[in-house]
């Protein structure tokens, strides 16, 4: 079995969110499960070569499409001003040059994976201009759903620069509300699509979840299927065997945050895309009430300009208990989960999420909002769980959470269990082995 697994971002190449992790893990899973499987995304600026070699170390080959002009830039896909003005262009170009190296390299998948809307069109592209080319013939595809959210939607008067007739923008196509949909169209011409948790898959075709694509999921409920990320148990494994290991991570994360180095001080943490989507908003309408239950909380994130400002105030305000990283930084982000006593994620919405799935690895109990992937994988037995979207709910959570922790063979006994989990990718390759035999 041949596979080829496009994606716009790859850990440890290029990384804007979730997406990259599983891209770089999954993978190499499936290598394990002898499916031939090769790489391939852009090359931006940020992919440096020692970064390649060491996936290459790691027997899963990658290819790079090049192009100055479109991918020569630090950012992947636009700055904090906004998206890139030539995304349309920079994408389409990317799903063309991935069938094309195919042929050049003389290898011809079995089944292309497309990951989310910057490869939507290769299925597409696939049906409408390559299928009278016999390389390509018998060739399917399976497209992957990150987040509905992000769906690649253009003006109408940059269609024609796909290359592809007006036929195919209808409502059958392309076309939603009269703007260009790149998620739409890979949705109805890919042969089967996949979403990253069960729940999700169920979400999405309802309006709340589906933004606005719910009725052509619903369409294609037969091909549609949930499977749960899991993430890379090599990359994420700790430096500690026991609960008590653990506070060794937590004095050296207070002392480099310039926190009161305490030991049973409960330690919040948040790692995080600052998006309307967190529910980091819910957080900080209570953040005064949990500063002062003699807390300390830790977070790292980047995005949204509002959500930084507020961020911001927070740490004026709360000096001595908050320690806010408004950045990407990898490296924090693995203390963070590795040191926390608590990780928040009161999300709105999530498909999957993995920090979550991080999190148990250190015996850091998750505060979920229940909903999506961390509905799949966060119970009573291993977390913190509340139903919806409201602050008072997450503070109750989050009470909760405290008074347990202040019982420390109870608390133990549960970080215990936590690290016990395993949401490593062994369960879920499998899956996708069984799905690309199917299709
Ligand atoms: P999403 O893909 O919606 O951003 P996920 O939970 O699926 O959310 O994945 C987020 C990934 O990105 C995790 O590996 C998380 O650790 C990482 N991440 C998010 N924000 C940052 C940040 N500011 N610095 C470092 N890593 C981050």
């Amino acid at each position: 079995m041949k596979v080829l697994f496009c994606s716009s971002e790859v850990v440890p190449y290029a990384k804007t969110g979730g997406l990259a992790d599983v891209a770089g893990s999954l993978p190499v899973y499936l290598k394990k499960l002898k499916i031939d499987i090769r790489v391939c995304l852009p090359k931006y600026s940020c992919v440096k070569e020692k970064g390649q070699k060491a996936l290459m170390a790691g027997v899963v080959p990658v290819h790079f499409i090049e192009n100055d002009a479109y991918f020569k830039r630090e950012q992947l896909y636009g700055t904090k001003a906004g998206d890139f003005p030539d995304n349309l262009e920079r994408f389409s170009f990317f799903s063309k040059a991935v069938l094309e190296l195919l042929k050049k390299e003389n290898f011809k998948p079995d089944v292309i994976h497309c990951n989310d809307w910057q490869t939507a069109l290769i299925p597409v592209y696939l049906k409408a201009i390559y299928k009278d080319d016999p390389f390509y013939s018998g060739i399917k595809t399976v497209f992957t759903i990150h987040n509905m959210a992000y769906q690649g939607v253009f003006a109408k008067d940059e269609y024609p620069k796909l290359g592809l007739g007006w036929e195919y923008f209808n409502i059958e196509g392309f076309e939603f509300y009269d703007k260009v949909n790149f998620m739409k169209a890979g949705l109805i011409f890919s042969d089967f699509i996949t979403t990253v948790s069960p729940t999700y898959a169920k979400e999405i075709q309802t309006p709340e979840f589906g933004c606005k694509l719910e009725g052509v999921l619903s369409k294609r409920k037969e091909n549609l299927a949930g499977i749960l990320n899991g993430i890379d148990y090599d990359e994420w494994n700790p430096n500690f065997s026991s609960p008590q290991g653990k506070v060794k991570n937590k004095l050296a994360l207070q002392k480099e945050r310039g926190l009161p180095q305490k030991a049973d001080v409960p330690l919040l943490g948040v790692v995080g895309r600052l998006a309307h989507q967190k529910g980091f908003d819910l957080l900080a309408e209570k953040i005064d009430k949990i500063c002062a239950m003699d807390v300390q909380f830790v977070l790292l994130g980047t995005g949204d300009q509002a959500i930084e400002n507020v961020l911001q105030g927070i740490a004026k305000k709360h000096p001595k208990n908050t320690s806010i990283s408004l950045k990407f930084d990898a490296v924090l982000a693995k203390k963070i989960y590795a040191s926390s006593d608590l990780l928040l994620m009161p999300s709105r919405y999530e498909p999957c999420g993995l920090g979550q799935l991080i999190s148990l690895r250190y015996g850091t109990i998750p505060v979920v909002r229940k909903t999506g992937g961390l509905a799949d994988t966060i119970t009573d037995e291993n977390g913190f769980v509340f139903e919806n979207a409201d602050s008072n709910e997450l503070l109750e959570a989050i009470k909760k959470a405290l008074a347990v922790y202040k019982n420390k063979k109870a608390w133990s006994a549960m970080v215990k269990k936590a690290m016990e989990y395993d949401f490593s990718w062994g369960n879920s390759a499998k899956e996708y082995v069984k799905l690309y035999k199917r299709v």
